[in-house]
């Protein structure tokens, strides 16, 4: 087995159905599925058998189930063309996500500014009064001057 295997780029196209991480001999898996079906491509369509060369292993049922019994050889083509249908009758067609719209950054909310000036008190100087509970000390002034 020293000829390039094209299908080593094969998760390309399947980018979008990260069902299952690949197991680390998934190479030669791979290779050991392709040699079984002769490096052709098993997909059937009108009962005849894709004459293309078979490059990817393809899983049958269960896509975390790498046993050479649940893989396939597909070629590029139908590999791509099965994963798409997966990916259909998996999920359906994808319904379009609805996101708020960002708000920018330099918008000040309008209602916080403007009510602000209901709460404001009409007057900034606010007198500490004594508390009543607890008499002030008679030689003690309220609010003794910052020296
Ligand atoms: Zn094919």
């Amino acid at each position: 087995m020293t000829q390039p295997q094209p299908g080593d780029h094969w998760t390309e196209g399947a980018s979008s159905r990260r069902t299952a991480p690949r197991p680390t001999g998934w190479k030669t898996i791979r290779a050991e599925v392709l040699a079984r079906d002769g490096h052709q491509c098993t997909w059937i369509e009108d009962g005849e058998r894709c004459a293309e060369e078979g490059t990817d292993a393809d899983h049958i049922g269960a896509p975390d189930d790498h046993s050479t019994g649940n893989l396939r050889t597909l070629c590029g083509y139908h590999h791509r063309k099965r994963t798409a249908l997966q990916a259909n009758q998996a999920r359906g067609p994808l319904p379009s996500r609805q996101r708020p719209a960002p708000r920018h950054p330099g918008l000040i909310e309008t209602s916080s500014v403007t009510g602000q000036d209901s709460t404001t008190p009409s007057s900034p100087h606010q007198r500490r009064r004594p508390n009543p509970s607890r008499p002030a000390h008679p030689g003690t002034p309220d609010d003794p001057p910052p020296f």
